[in-house]
């Protein structure tokens, strides 16, 4: 055994969270792609299975009151609320997180008023929040400006209205820093929108440490929701009753079953809620959030950091010199949960690891990806997926 896979062998043997990769059904493949779909936590096939057989085929109607189904939206957002750093009552579940991107951006134009006609974006942003940004700025007459998250600071000005950013790099992997660049906005008089996609339930937050405007995220990454599971929309609790949303449905309505033609914001969170919840797909991802039940996420974060430092180690000490660039960044405070690969023929190369068991994913042009859930991967994994890459290359 290499003086690696020893290591590895002791690592596990002091992790904490080890036992945690029983709560997940998971098989010899190694999945490093948890920050594209979540592995399925144990515990959802079951409650998915009363949701629909007892829930909906015997108390049918009756659900939305005696199973909950009408305020799932805001259970379910409290119960996601302290793996990000927010008290409850400032989060609802529901729609994609382009959906929320789009409420999130326009609400935060909106809060930010006259004479401010201009939005950044992360130039570098997934690119659904820059289609969504590019359209938010035409239906609200703003010009919108792709910045580089660290060139923000210098492009603020009294015409900014809103800023749109991402936590982590989907691409890179790196970590943007939100607590800087949040006071930045704030010190320009401007409203910032955080998109959490890859850091929600791989490291801490702190939304309301920070003073976040607004913030959306998705589920089926590191939270583990399933395919296609509901996104959420934070509303920081002083900026609720400012909020005006652009899709103001009837389930954000004061009194929804008032049936009234006027419209009249519900208060709190809620009014960040738009027509009938996907109920399915929410108490899905209301039962995958159980792992998360005593799991502290700076347990995680620490976790998550000696996983990718340990997959940097192997890497460099398997994989042919100059074969591989690494793209993400080195420093922990840049770091997000993914390690991203340069390398030529990407495409091929993830395709031949597949195949040897070791799922990551490639990102066009030349990146593999590695995603590192710390819920369920180990590091006998990282030392195997490292020298399978090596293989792979070589
Ligand atoms: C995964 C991801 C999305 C996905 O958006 P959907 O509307 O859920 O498809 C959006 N933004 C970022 C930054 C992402 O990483």
């Amino acid at each position: 055994m290499s003086e690696l896979a020893m290591r590895a062998e002791k690592l596990d043997a002091a992790d904490d969270l080890r036992g945690k990769r029983d709560a997940f059904v998971l098989d010899d493949v190694i999945y490093l792609d948890g920050n594209s779909l979540g592995a399925l936590p144990a515990v959802v096939p079951g409650r998915v299975e009363d949701v629909v057989r007892r829930q909906w085929g015997e108390l049918r109607i009756r659900s939305w009151e005696e199973s909950g189904w009408w305020t799932a939206p805001e259970r379910i957002g409290d119960r996601i609320a302290p793996l990000v750093g927010a008290a409850p009552g400032q989060i609802v579940v529901g729609d994609s997180t382009s959906v929320n991107v789009f409420k999130a951006l326009v609400g935060a134009v909106r809060m930010a008023g006259e004479g401010r006609d201009e939005i950044l974006v992360d130039a570098t942003t997934f690119p659904t929040d820059g289609y969504i940004a590019q359209s938010a700025a035409r239906m609200t007459g703003c010009t919108l400006r792709p910045v580089a998250p660290a060139q923000v600071p210098g492009a603020l000005g009294d015409r900014t209205a809103a800023v749109l950013l991402n936590h982590v790099d989907y691409r890179t992997g790196r970590l943007h820093d939100l607590p800087a660049l949040t006071a930045a906005v704030h010190a320009a008089g401007a409203y910032v929108v955080w998109d959490l996609c890859h850091s929600a339930g791989a490291l801490p937050v702190g939304l309301d440490e920070h003073g976040v405007d607004l913030a959306v995220g998705c589920t089926y990454k590191y939270l583990n929701g399933g395919p296609g599971s509901p996104a959420y929309l934070y509303v920081r609790r002083d900026l609720q009753g400012r909020f005006d949303s652009p899709l103001p449905g009837w389930n954000s309505h004061a009194e929804p079953f008032g049936m009234r033609s006027g419209y009249e914001p519900a208060p709190g969170a809620l009014r960040g809620r738009v027509g009938t919840p996907d109920i399915l797909s929410m108490l899905a991802l209301e039962a995958a959030l159980e792992v998360w039940d005593g799991v502290p996420v700076e347990a995680v974060r620490a976790k998550s950091l000696a996983l990718t430092d340990f997959f940097l180690e192997c890497v460099a000490a398997y994989v042919p010199e100059g074969r591989v660039e690494c793209l993400t960044p080195v420093p922990h405070a840049e770091r997000g949960s993914q390690i991203a690969l340069r390398c030529d023929g990407a495409g091929d190369v993830m395709k031949r690891l597949v195949e040897r068991g070791v799922v990551g994913d490639f990102r066009a042009p030349d990146v593999l990806r590695f995603g590192f859930t710390p819920l369920y991967v180990g590091f006998a994994d990282v030392e195997r997926a490292a020298r399978v890459l090596a293989q792979t290359l070589g």
